[in-house]
């Protein structure tokens, strides 16, 4: 009884990769549009023949390296579940040490102003607003199909202080202020090997390279930020484990103070911010 869910899910893991049981579990769900649970309840019941062509579709897109979270159009971030498209880049749980250092910046109390520009998904200003209700996110983007994207998360999270806005970083901003700036950019050199490698294969390019040293984002949020933060605003941007010093360089020479990186789990230096004075 190959065709069984046990049979089908014992086939597909016989690829050697230690990853693959778990990765066809979550395909075999989603093209039976069902959860995990349930295939454990139904081991051994047959899949009927439109769910195993699209099981069997998915396993090969899989094996043919595109990222899980595209082909599950979805992927958890924080305490959300979000939709994920290839419009977008696939949120990466090191980001959340972005989340982190945000959230120790905001009030519970009160409400601050904050923005993330180049949300993509929406994972990070849905975070930082779904923990801090009584702040106001704008998330900003200048891929309109990644804005409406991270809109419908909005409404699927059930997340209404924050709004959107189109545009290039700071000019999505139109003049307005804020006590607290974040971003994740586009942070890798053109042409770096890691492009053609792994789900970067397969994400927009846009939300990945900028420029030959892979800081002309950066660059140009740090320069333009101080005029759209609060006197005492933060700016916190997430980055490459090679370029924190270039980055509290760049924040040092364009009038931030209290000037620091922070490390993640592996002990390297992503995220680096100040303070504008
Ligand atoms: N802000 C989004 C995230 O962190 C998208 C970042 C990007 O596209 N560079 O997941």
């Amino acid at each position: 009884m190959a065709d069984t869910v046990n049979g089908l899910l014992r086939e597909a893991a016989a690829q050697a990769d230690p990853e693959s049981r778990h990765e066809a579990e979550m395909l075999l769900a989603h093209a039976l549009g069902k959860d995990r649970a349930w295939l454990f309840a139904h081991a051994n019941s047959v899949p009927d023949a439109h769910a195993l062509v699209r099981f069997r579709q998915l396993l090969a897109a899989r094996q043919g390296g595109e990222p899980l979270a595209y082909l599950l159009g979805r992927r958890g971030f924080w305490t959300l579940e979000l939709e994920v498209s290839p419009a977008v880049l696939i949120p990466r749980m090191e980001t959340e040490l972005l989340v982190e250092l945000a959230l120790a910046r905001v009030p519970r109390d009160s409400g601050m102003r904050i923005a993330d520009l180049g949300t993509g998904s929406g994972a990070i200003a849905l975070a930082v607003a779904s923990e801090r209700p009584l702040s106001r996110v704008l998330a900003t983007d200048a891929s309109t199909a990644a804005l409406e994207l991270a809109r419908n998360n909005a409404l699927r999270c059930g997340i209404d202080n924050i709004s959107f806005a189109h545009g290039h970083w700071l000019q999505a901003l139109q003049g307005q202020r804020f006590g607290l700036i974040v971003s994740n950019p586009p942070y890798i050199a053109e042409g770096d090997a890691h492009l053609e490698q792994g789900d970067l294969r397969f994400e927009p390019v846009a939300a990945l390279a900028s420029g030959v040293d892979g800081l002309d984002a950066i660059r140009e949020i740090v320069e333009g930020a101080p005029r759209c933060l609060d006197s005492g605003g933060w700016l916190l941007l997430e980055h490459g484990y090679d370029q924190a010093s270039r980055v509290r360089e760049l924040l040092a020479g364009n009038g931030f103070g209290e000037v620091c990186s922070w490390q993640d789990l592996e002990r390297r230096e992503r995220v680096s911010g100040g303070r504008y004075r």
